[in-house]
């Protein structure tokens, strides 16, 4: 039983018994893991406010062979949580985000990427005020690194390239645009004209705040598209909504 050394994101906790936690964090090299800190709630001092969700650590633990819990031995502070605390709608989409994270990925699943763009988000989300254009970006990002990008470049039922072609249909039961041809017999959505072009270039900075048309769309689209493929329902994603609305 060898300590393992490792960066992680806190992604939630909660007591256990009277003077343990149960801790879950997203390791860098070994991806999502579920730990026991045995003295975290009772002493504070021996994890000095370490494991609160949000924070990035430097972290020790042991695995056993018997559990996939690993037992989390110590924890230092790389980035605090501090900053996020300001307002409502930075909690929101730290939230989400994290959840995002928690609940799309299975134990032990390295995922490097969305390590690292999880860590990036929870650092800018520090300084900056996120818009739902940000928001957007960053989901389409990790669902990349999650390999569930939806096609939005070519027909999903007959594969024809759409590249100089309108896109205008999408169908979430195939996770992708459909063209012209195909939609007839493929249950689909139709999008505005310039919709789903702008989803693939999108990038947080570029669009202006008076494109809440273009916002609107975009979270259902993806909302419809996450719920559908994989059958997750985030709890943090209604009061996301509320506050960004
Ligand atoms: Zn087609």
């Amino acid at each position: 039983m060898a300590l393992v050394k490792d960066y992680a994101i806190i992604l939630s906790t909660r007591p256990f018994g009277e003077s343990d936690k149960i801790v879950r964090f997203f390791t860098m090299s070994a991806g999502k893991l579920t730990g026991i800190a045995k003295g975290a709630k009772k002493s504070q001092k021996r994890f000095m406010n370490t494991l609160e969700p949000f924070n990035q650590v430097r972290i020790e633990y042991f695995e056993k062979a018997t559990s996939t819990m690993v037992r989390v031995e110590n924890a230092d502070l790389e980035e605090s949580n501090g900053g996020l605390e300001v307002n409502l709608k930075r909690i929101c989409v730290a939230s989400f985000f994290t959840e995002f994270v928690d609940k799309l990925t299975k134990e032990k699943q390295k995922n490097e990427h969305l390590f690292d763009t999880l860590k990036m988000i929870l650092k800018s989300l520090k300084t900056i005020e996120f818009t739902v254009t940000d928001i957007l970006y960053y989901e389409l990002q990790m669902l990349e690194h999650l390999g569930y990008m939806p096609n939005l470049a070519s027909c999903v039922h007959c594969g024809k390239d759409l590249a100089d072609m309108e896109k205008l249909y999408f169908s979430r039961e195939r996770g992708g645009t459909l063209c012209s041809g195909c939609c007839r017999s493929v249950p689909h959505r139709q999008y505005p004209q310039g919709f789903i072009p702008r989803m693939l270039t999108l990038d947080g900075r570029s669009i202006a705040e008076s494109a809440k048309g273009f916002e609107r769309l975009g979270t259902e689209i993806l909302e419809d598209f996450v719920s559908f493929h994989l059958a997750v329902e985030l709890k943090s994603y209604r009061l996301l909504k509320r506050v960004t609305g």
